[in-house]
C-alpha cells in the first residue's frame, strides 16, 4: 500500500466526467487500497478517483468518525444515486483537492446509492447524515464537479485563487 499525492485545484483532471469501471482486476483492488490510505492519512472522510489522477468512477469513504469506534472503510465502483430526499441539509463541506477552504453547500439530506462493489456484486444502501453528504460531494468528482461549483462565482473565484497562490508555493518549495 501507498499513500498517492493528492491533486490540487485548479486541475483539469478535477473537471472532467470519469469513464465506468468495466472490470475489477487485482489493480483495482490495489489502487482502492492506496485511496483508503491516501484518504486516513490526510485525513479526510471520502476520496474520488480523479482526486489521485485515476479518471475511473471509483470513490472511497468512512464517515465514523467517533473516538475509539470501529472505523468502516468503504470502496464503490461506479456510484448511482436512486433516490433523494425531499428534506435538504446545509453541511459545512471541505476537500482534501481545496486545502483548509470550508463552505455551507445544501443537498438533499438523505440518499439512496447504488454501486458495485470489489467482489464484483451490485449493493444498494440508504444514506444520511455526513454519509449522504460525503457519497454526493464523492458522485460530484465522478462527474467533474466540485463543491465550490454550488457557491457564487465571486466566491469560487477567491477559492481558486488561494489555490493557485498555494500551487505556486508548493512548486518553490
Ligand atoms: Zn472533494
Amino acid at each position: 500500500m501507498s499513500i498517492r499525492p493528492i491533486l490540487i485545484h485548479p486541475d483539469p483532471r478535477l473537471k472532467k466526467r470519469c469513464d465506468p469501471v468495466t472490470e475489477v482486476t487485482g489493480e483495482l483492488h490495489r489502487i482502492a487500497e492506496d485511496m483508503l490510505e491516501t484518504m486516513y492519512d490526510a485525513p479526510g472522510v471520502g476520496l474520488a478517483g480523479p482526486q489521485v489522477g485515476l479518471m475511473k468512477r471509483i470513490f472511497v469513504m468512512d464517515c465514523v468518525k467517533e473516538e475509539g469506534a470501529t472505523p468502516r472503510p468503504m470502496v464503490l465502483l461506479n456510484p448511482e444515486i436512486t433516490w433523494t430526499s425531499d428534506e435538504v441539509n446545509v453541511h459545512e463541506e471541505g476537500c482534501l483537492s481545496i486545502p483548509e477552504q470550508y463552505a455551507e453547500v445544501t443537498r438533499p439530506a438523505e440518499v439512496r446509492v447504488r454501486w458495485l462493489g470489489l467482489d464484483g456484486r451490485t449493493q444498494e444502501e440508504h444514506f444520511a447524515g455526513l454519509w449522504a453528504t460525503c457519497a454526493q460531494h464523492e458522485i460530484d468528482h465522478l462527474d467533474g464537479k466540485l463543491f465550490i461549483d454550488y457557491l457564487t462565482p465571486l466566491k469560487r473565484q477567491l477559492i481558486t485563487r488561494r489555490m493557485e497562490k498555494l500551487k505556486r508555493e508548493r512548486a518553490r518549495a
